[in-house]
C-alpha cells in the first residue's frame, strides 16, 4: 500500500495527526478534499470554542473566531443580572456554539431557534455533550411570530449580501447560514420588527459595514436605547448592542 506523508500546507501538525488517526486508510481522498478546500473542521468532526467542543457537520456554520469575541462580550454583560431571571433567547442557533457557551457560565432560561432542522440535531447534542440546558425550537423567523417575550436577545444571523465576494471554501457550508436577502440586513430588520417588548440586551454580529444601518433601525424601534457598534479583534466594526434600561 502506497504511504502518504504529505500534509497540505494550510493543515496544522496537531489536525493532521488527528485525520492521519480519524482516516488511516483514505488519507489520498482526505488531501483531495482539502485541496478543493473542503474545510478541515468538517473531517475532524468538531472544533474547540470558547472552551467548549462543538460538534460541527455540513448542517451547521463553522464557529468563528469573532464569534468567541461576542460569547465573551455579552458573557461581560450578563455578570451585573442576578441568578435565574432572565429569559434568553439566541436566534438561527446553528451549531449552538453561543448558546451552549453562555449557558455554560450563566444561569438563567436559555431558549434557541433555526430554521434548520438538522441544525437543531447537531445543536441538542452539542447541549447534551457540554451539559447544559437549553431549550431548542424549529422556527422560522421569517414567516414566524416569536412565542415569548426575552429579556435577551442574541443573533448572528445570516448577514452576507449575496453579490460580496467571498472565499470559496464557505461554499461547503449551509449557504442559508451565511448569505441574506436585502444587502444582508433582511435578519436585522425581521428580528426588530418581530420584537414585541423592550429586551434588556439585543446582541448582534453584524458584517463590518452594516453598522450604522442597523443602528438606525434600531433607534426607530427602541429610541431610548445605548445603542454601542464594537470592533471585533481585528479592529472591524462586528457586533451592536441594542440596551435598554
Ligand atoms: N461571518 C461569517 C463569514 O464571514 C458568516 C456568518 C454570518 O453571516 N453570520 O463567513
Amino acid at each position: 500500500m502506497e504511504v502518504i506523508k504529505i500534509k497540505p500546507d494550510n493543515i496544522t501538525d496537531v489536525d493532521w495527526k488527528i485525520l492521519n488517526e480519524l482516516y488511516p486508510n483514505n488519507l489520498k481522498e482526505i488531501i483531495k478534499k482539502l485541496e478543493s478546500k473542503y474545510p478541515v473542521q468538517y473531517l475532524i468532526g468538531n472544533v474547540e470554542f470558547c472552551d467548549s467542543i462543538i460538534e460541527v457537520n455540513e448542517n451547521v456554520l463553522i464557529p468563528r473566531f469573532e464569534t468567541e469575541y461576542f460569547v465573551e462580550k455579552i458573557n461581560k454583560k450578563l455578570k451585573i443580572f442576578s441568578q435565574n431571571t432572565l429569559k434568553i433567547l439566541d436566534i438561527g442557533t446553528g451549531s449552538g456554539c453561543i448558546i451552549i457557551s453562555l449557558a455554560k457560565k450563566n444561569n438563567q432560561y436559555f431558549e434557541a431557534i433555526d430554521i434548520s432542522f438538522s441544525a437543531l440535531e447537531v445543536a441538542k447534542k452539542n447541549a447534551i455533550n457540554n451539559n447544559v440546558n437549553i431549550f431548542f425550537k424549529e422556527k422560522n423567523i421569517l414567516k414566524e411570530e416569536l412565542d415569548n417575550d426575552f429579556d435577551i436577545i442574541i443573533s448572528n444571523p445570516p448577514y452576507v449580501d449575496f453579490n460580496e465576494p467571498v472565499d470559496i471554501a464557505i461554499k461547503y457550508e449551509p449557504q442559508n447560514a451565511i448569505f441574506a436577502n436585502k444587502g444582508g440586513l433582511e435578519f436585522y430588520e425581521r428580528i426588530l420588527k418581530i420584537i414585541k417588548n423592550k429586551p434588556k440586551i439585543i446582541a448582534f454580529e453584524i458584517g463590518m459595514n452594516q453598522g450604522k444601518e442597523i443602528e438606525k433601525m434600531a433607534k426607530e424601534k427602541f429610541p431610548e436605547a445605548t445603542i454601542s457598534i464594537e470592533k471585533d479583534l481585528t479592529s472591524k466594526n462586528r457586533y451592536i448592542f441594542i440596551e435598554n434600561s
